[in-house]
């Protein structure tokens, strides 16, 4: 039996210029937490090339093969930067500066 292989289509972002679509060309491993990735954007009269961050914030379903070193809160909502909302005493997520990856 023959299968059909789907193209699979690269992530994409909106060029902050134009407007356009601006696709990832490659990516960098920083940390076990952070990648960092280089868009350009694919209208040629713009052609910004820019790096963006993808961080990985929170676990949504737990790993069957956890690493020790790596701590996440759970959730499925993440709180933005900017919410003060004091957190519970007896939540035992990590403040954010243990879980924030550091840039090299
Ligand atoms: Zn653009």
């Amino acid at each position: 039996m023959k299968t059909k292989r789907r193209r699979a289509s690269l992530p994409s972002i909106t060029c902050p210029h134009c407007q356009s679509v601006a696709a990832i060309r490659t990516s960098e491993s920083v940390s076990e937490l952070l990648r960092q990735l280089r868009f350009r954007c694919e209208n040629d009269e713009c052609g910004h090339v820019f790096a963006a961050d993808l961080v990985v914030v929170r676990t949504i379903v737990p790993s069957a093969c956890p690493n020790p070193l790596i701590r996440l809160p759970f959730g499925r909502t993440a709180r933005t930067a900017n919410d003060d909302t004091p957190i519970p005493a007896n939540d035992d997520r990590p403040a954010a500066a243990e879980i924030a990856p550091t840039p090299s």
